[in-house]
């Protein structure tokens, strides 16, 4: 089919909850990506976060392929190995104790949650279950976690919201000393990601756990975005000198299949017993077998390089001197870029994909979110793009 084919096939039957960009993307290797006529881009965006070996990488193609020839799904009525040596990896590479799989970031944070309110109920019972989270973060789009997420603009429609969730600021401590005895837990993003590519305060966050220990409540991060490799790490946590209670991950997790979870420490090991929360598809043998390709490419020189990449591609960036760009920010390969005053990033995105580069946009911002395995020469490319296209 065409490009235009293909946009009207989907605009007739598909439901209409996007603003999609006009391009049909057909295939992909490493950084770069391919429309049915042949038109290339070079991709930062890995489908928001998602496809962290890029596209094509042999080794990921070649474990999903097997694995789906010998066990596409089998439900965790049963054991799999994938999953039991992807859960061992994650815990054994992060200090953290357990973990349960889900299949996408708002469901997993919604296991966040879960832990969190039996966590305090099985110890203070009923009363103590309100969860703080910082404004202008994003947790996801399920009933509860649209409330979880610090952005009045989600709070609309689709009443009536869950209850006990309150906002307060980032990098602000005195909200949180002076919250009351119905919180149970902390849920943060430690570089808000939606809501512009804002990493948290290093000190702010020491605190906080500080906080949270002191006051038994949990901490839980949300690492759906800056987890998996993404800021240079394997997890951004990792960064912060913090072991969260719980922590969600998802989109990087399994290179571009479908698959997400939760992290927990030794102390919340056995809060969600059997019976208490599950999910059909979760821990499915496919993704697991992705994960574990994926987590093998992601050692310690792979984030070392993600780290320089970042530096690298902010420095091209900055270097271009753009009219509409201001300062760069981020951690590693999950990167914003200020917007000035006058240009609108959903403009600039358009221009920018019209001429062969994606890109995406963050709060009032431009995000880049390049698969970690881009070249200096991709990244070059992409550069190159935005001079042409953005250049005075
Ligand atoms: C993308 C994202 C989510 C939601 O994940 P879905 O897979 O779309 O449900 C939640 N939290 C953060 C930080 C995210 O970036």
């Amino acid at each position: 089919m065409t490009s235009q084919e293909i946009r009207d096939l989907t605009q007739q039957y598909v439901m209409n909850t996007y603003g999609r960009f006009p391009v049909v993307v057909d295939h992909g290797r490493g950084a770069r990506l391919y429309d049915p006529e042949g038109r290339e881009y070079i991709d930062f965006t890995s489908g928001i976060g998602v496809t962290d070996l890029g596209y094509g990488y042999q080794p990921w193609v070649d474990a999903v392929a097997a694995q789906a020839a010998r066990l596409g799904h089998v439900s965790n009525l049963f054991y799999t190995e994938p999953a039991a040596r992807l859960a061992e990896t994650l815990c054994r590479r992060t200090g953290e104790s357990c973990v349960f799989f889900a299949n996408g970031g708002g469901e997993a944070n919604e296991g966040l949650i879960k832990l969190a309110r039996k966590y305090s109920f099985d110890k203070y019972g009923r009363g103590r279950a309100t969860i703080l989270s910082l404004k202008n973060s994003f947790h996801g789009r399920t009933i509860t976690t649209l409330m979880a997420t610090g952005q009045d603009v989600f709070h609309n429609y689709f009443f009536p919201f869950t209850e006990g969730f309150r906002h307060v600021p980032a990098n602000d401590l005195a909200p949180l000393e002076a919250a009351g005895n119905d919180v149970c837990a902390v849920l943060v993003e430690l570089v808000q990601g939606e809501g512009g590519v804002l990493p948290l305060e290093r000190e702010y966050v020491k605190a906080l756990a500080e906080l949270c220990e002191k006051r038994d409540w949990l901490l839980l991060v949300d690492e759906v975005q800056s987890g998996v490799g993404r800021t240079g790490s394997l997890f951004a946590f990792q960064q912060y000198g913090i072991l969260p209670d719980a922590v969600s991950f998802a989109k990087g997790i399994a290179g571009g299949l479908p698959m997400s979870g939760v992290m927990a420490n030794e102390k919340c090991r056995n809060v969600l017993g059997p019976g208490t929360h599950a999910t059909t598809f979760g821990a499915n043998p496919v993704c697991a077998a992705a994960g574990l390709v994926v987590l093998e490419t992601l050692d310690d020189a792979f984030l070392a390089e993600v780290k320089e990449k970042g530096e690298y591609l902010r420095r091209s960036i900055e270097a271009l001197e753009l009219p509409c760009f201001g300062k760069t920010r981020g951690m590693g390969l999950m990167i914003g870029i200020e917007v000035k005053e006058g240009y609108t990033n959903r403009e600039i995105a358009d221009r920018l994909i019209e001429n062969g580069l994606l890109v995406l946009t963050a709060g009032p911002g431009m995000r880049l979110l390049p698969p970690l395995v881009i070249t200096r020469e991709e990244m070059d490319a992409g550069a190159a793009i935005m001079r042409r296209t953005l250049g005075a």
